[in-house]
């Protein structure tokens, strides 16, 4: 019987996630399907529910319910305890375990797909949502200079800083908290890109030779991408690269094989310019 997968989110009807594992499976010839499931934001782990007991094995978790599924779970991985935040589920006969693959993706794609290592450099992350969590722990362990979160609510970056205050003191606080600050990495984690609303950044937060890094995709340069280069950051990149590599983790966590994600991110750019 194939295996069936799915991503659940709201909205989710622009996601690459089935593309994505289409590709993955017939690499390593795995036989599965993967679709899309729109979730009412009531109605998340019903959702959840309905899909395991009818032989669902495993799901993706997109955005507003990471934190949700966290909840949801009878186990979960070391890096997914850590974020608090959970985007790749699998269901065992009698749990429901929990990872989250975003912070080694977001990772991978800056260091190895982008060539920018991360050590010695200051980062500022912009939200304090499921996604943002989840890449925290992972950045902290490439060493950077310093780590700053920044969200509309400077409240909730500072709630979500201080729960990784054992391993780094990271500055919080709302996006006016970074004026005067230069910052060699700035990465949008928040939602403003989706629906095309600009975050009110102040000017000359990009040191020279910095990256711009919107999560988004898709959508070509992003409100955030456009600020970015007007304010003269050195490289743009959107989440095309993060959202292959999160995927390429999941594919392993579920199939026990890790695919070749450089060829599917590769084929994938082919259809979606930067
Ligand atoms: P959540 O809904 O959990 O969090 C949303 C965040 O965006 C919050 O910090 C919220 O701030 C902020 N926000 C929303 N609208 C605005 C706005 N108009 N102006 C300023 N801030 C805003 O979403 P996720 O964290 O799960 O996802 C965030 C983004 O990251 C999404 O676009 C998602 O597609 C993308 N993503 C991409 C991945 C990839 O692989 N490329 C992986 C994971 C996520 P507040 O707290 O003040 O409400």
């Amino acid at each position: 019987m194939t295996d069936r997968y799915c991503v659940i989110g709201n909205p989710v009807a622009h996601s690459r996630s089935p593309a994505i594992h289409a590709r993955f499976a017939a690499q390593c010839h795995q036989d599965l399907s993967y679709e899309a499931i729109l979730a009412p934001l009531d109605g998340f782990a019903a959702t959840i529910g309905d899909f395991a007991a009818t032989g669902g094995k495993g799901a993706n978790v997109t955005l507003p319910f990471k934190e949700e599924a966290f909840g949801l779970c009878s186990r979960r991985s070391a890096r997914a305890e850590r974020a608090g935040a959970v985007n790749t589920l699998a269901f065992g006969r009698n749990e429901i375990f929990g990872d989250n693959t975003d912070g080694a993706g977001l990772v991978r794609d800056i260091e190895v797909n982008l060539g920018f290592p991360l050590a010695g450099r200051r980062v500022l992350l912009l939200g304090a949502g499921g996604a943002a969590r989840g890449v925290i722990a992972p950045l902290l362990e490439r060493q950077p200079a310093g780590l700053s979160v920044a969200n509309r609510s400077g409240d909730k970056a500072e709630t979500l800083a201080g729960q990784f205050s054992d391993l780094a003191t990271v500055n919080a606080g709302n996006f006016a908290k970074t004026t005067g600050r230069t910052f060699d990495v700035v990465i949008n984690a928040t939602s403003a890109s989706l629906s095309g609303a600009t975050l009110p950044l102040p000017a000359g937060i990009f040191a020279s030779g910095s990256l711009a890094y919107d999560m988004m995709y898709g959508k070509g340069e992003t409100p955030f991408l456009a600020l970015a280069r007007e304010q003269g950051a050195a490289r743009l990149a959107d989440g095309l690269g993060m959202l292959v590599e999160q995927a390429a983790e999941a594919f392993l966590v579920w199939r026990g094989v890790r695919p070749d994600s450089a060829q599917v991110l590769a084929e994938l750019r082919e259809q979606l310019p930067a």
